[in-house]
């Protein structure tokens, strides 16, 4: 099992959280993550220079939990972080990767939810508390024990929580934990003020910087898209009806995802596989060769499977999950451009990944420009302009050769020229009407998919209007309109509990007897999941799926009342 994630097995980790990283299908360690682990793990105190996207919360969770003493009910490890959407994220991220440790307790400690069940668990012997600042001094108020403890202290995104104003509250946090405690900061930027928190706080702290080299990308033309994470699937979808291409690479992050793209493309008819470092080499080596002479054309890959592709077909690369560096994304996008030739690269960019963008345009030297979504008339239009290019060239002769044909059967059948050349393009297009209204019913336009909403960076403490309960405070971030004789139903069940949109699926299709048309958006989410149901029959469709178990777990499909 360990081999499987080699790069991970070499730093040193505990066994329990290998098994873990197997489970979630890292392949190998990011490149802040080789850094820093070895140095979390000897001991020392840290500075990582690192923005959201390089992996960095893996980069302290994983050494850190390695060296958690369950048997001790106490806190042991804080984490701080600017806001009460990144701790519930680090929180998650630390359940993820404790999943083999059993009596292992993660808190999460932040303003807006009550501060009872908080404290209660933190007394019931979480080792490991992630909290905003502004929140957990509030609980040193009341307890100025809580924090005695703590033998491992993290900063996440330092600088944001300097600019949010939370270095009194830190000063006061920094009073309240031994001083023998082990101290990681990590800041994208270090301007003077993190630097002189590091200095007074920190005990002859290791750098941690990835490098990052000017490299030139030129013949490849770059484009981002800015879209949320639960979008991506429908995003690329859409940007292949429009993007003119020959082969494609889409890059994501995990072998899961290979997996769940690469069966999303094929449902939808694309000659697609997936490339990840679980398929044997000669396995890999077949859909490399299936790549070049045009029976594959898209491969969604891992970084490490895709490594050495050398492909001259290949004219887009899609980098559907971030990379972690720049280094990595001109490794990437390398894919395309080959021999001479132009390529496209485009990269999808969530909210929270927008600095990323950043850093890889000063990297690289160039701008990497935004596009939209496409809208249903540009996907309509590239449908018939398809079309068009596959009926044009049959024009000059086919006549010649099937003229008489056409006569004869408009005689069989009756009808005139027209009706039957109507009837060849339905047939030509699988009965799919090229029209707006089809078009619109099949990909319904998601609020948001194409402008990002602005982050939201709110101050810790501040009352909240959208709730503390943590799957109404994400389900309230993506609103999403139903189609007309639809809703929506949710489940508790989610990512976390190992759940994918078609698990989903196969279940209401198998157990509820429907038709795949009858259903709609499917949004999975950590702790819960949406599915858009037919209105008509709902309580019979919910009867009959009252036992139905996805993944191990019960299902318990409700109806989901919108606000
Ligand atoms: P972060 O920079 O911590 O916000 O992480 C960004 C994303 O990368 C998260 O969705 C992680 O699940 C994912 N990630 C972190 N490390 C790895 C890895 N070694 N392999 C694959 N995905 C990873």
């Amino acid at each position: 099992m360990t081999q499987e994630i080699g790069g991970f097995a070499a730093l040193g980790l505990h066994p329990n959280i290998l098994a873990a990283l197997t489970a979630v299908g890292y392949e190998e360690p990011s490149p802040i993550q080789s850094q820093a682990i070895p140095v979390i793990l000897a001991g020392h105190d840290m500075i990582g220079q690192a923005q959201t996207g390089t992996g960095k919360t893996a980069a302290f969770a994983l050494p850190l939990l390695s060296k958690i003493d369950t048997a001790k009910r106490e806190p042991q490890v804080l984490i701080l972080a600017p806001t009460r959407e990144l701790a519930l994220q680090v929180a998650t991220a630390f359940e993820t990767y404790s999943k083999q440790m059993p009596g292992l307790n993660v808190v999460a400690v932040y303003g807006g939810a009550p501060m009872g069940p908080q404290l209660k668990a933190i007394r019931q012997g979480a080792q490991v508390i992630v909290a905003t600042p502004g929140r957990l001094v509030d609980h040193l108020r009341r307890d100025e024990k809580v924090l005695s403890t703590i033998q491992h202290l993290v900063l996440d995104e330092a600088d944001e929580m300097l600019k949010l104003g939370f270095m009194d509250d830190l000063e006061v946090i920094f009073e309240a934990m031994p001083e023998s405690r082990q101290s990681v900061l990590f800041s994208a930027t270090l301007p003077h003020s993190i630097r002189a928190i590091a200095e007074k706080h920190l005990r002859e702290p290791q750098h941690i910087k990835i490098a990052a080299k000017t490299q030139t990308v030129s013949r490849i033309e770059q484009a981002h898209l800015m879209i949320h994470a639960d979008q991506k699937t429908n995003a690329v979808l859409r940007l292949l009806e429009v993007e003119d291409f020959d082969a494609l690479i889409a890059f994501v992050r995990t072998k899961q995802a290979t997996l769940d793209l690469a069966s999303a493309l094929e449902a939808k008819g694309y000659k697609a596989a997936a490339l990840n470092g679980d398929i044997a080499q000669n396995q890999r080596e077949r859909v490399i060769e299936s790549l070049k002479d045009g029976r594959l054309d898209i491969v969604v890959a891992t970084d490490v499977a895709a490594r050495g592709i050398d492909v001259p077909r290949i004219t887009h690369v899609f980098n559907v999950d971030m990379p972690y560096d720049p280094e990595s994304y001109v490794h990437r996008i390398g894919r395309t451009g080959r021999a001479g030739r132009d390529g496209r690269a485009l990269l999808l960019v969530t909210p929270r990944e927008r600095r990323m963008l950043q850093v890889i345009e000063r990297v690289t030297g160039q701008k990497v420009g935004e596009v939209k979504l496409p809208n249903a008339q540009q996907v309509l239009d590239a449908r018939i302009k398809k079309l068009t290019n596959s009926l044009a060239p049959l024009v000059a002769d086919a006549e010649a050769s099937h003229g008489d044909l056409l006569d004869r059967l408009t005689t069989d059948i009756g009808c005139s020229p027209r009706a039957l050349a109507a009837a060849l393009l339905k047939k030509a297009t699988n009965g799919q009407a090229l029209d707006l209204a089809t078009v619109e019913r099949e990909q319904p336009l998601v609020p948001g998919a194409g402008g990002a909403p602005r982050e939201r960076r709110e101050r810790d403490g501040e009352r909240s209007d959208r709730g503390g309960e943590r799957g109404e405070f994400r389900e309230r971030r993506a609103p999403v309109p139903l189609t007309e004789g639809r809703v929506r139903c949710r489940t508790a069940l989610g990512t976390r509990d190992g759940i994918a949109a078609k698990n989903l699926l196969g279940a209401i299709l198998n157990e509820g007897g429907l038709a795949r048309e009858a259903i709609g958006r499917i949004q999975i989410r950590e702790t819960f999941s949406l599915v858009e149901l037919p209105e008509d029959g709902l309580d019979r469709l919910l009867g009959k799926l009252k036992d139905t178990r996805v993944a191990g777990k019960a299902l318990k499909l409700r109806r989901y009342r919108e606000d």
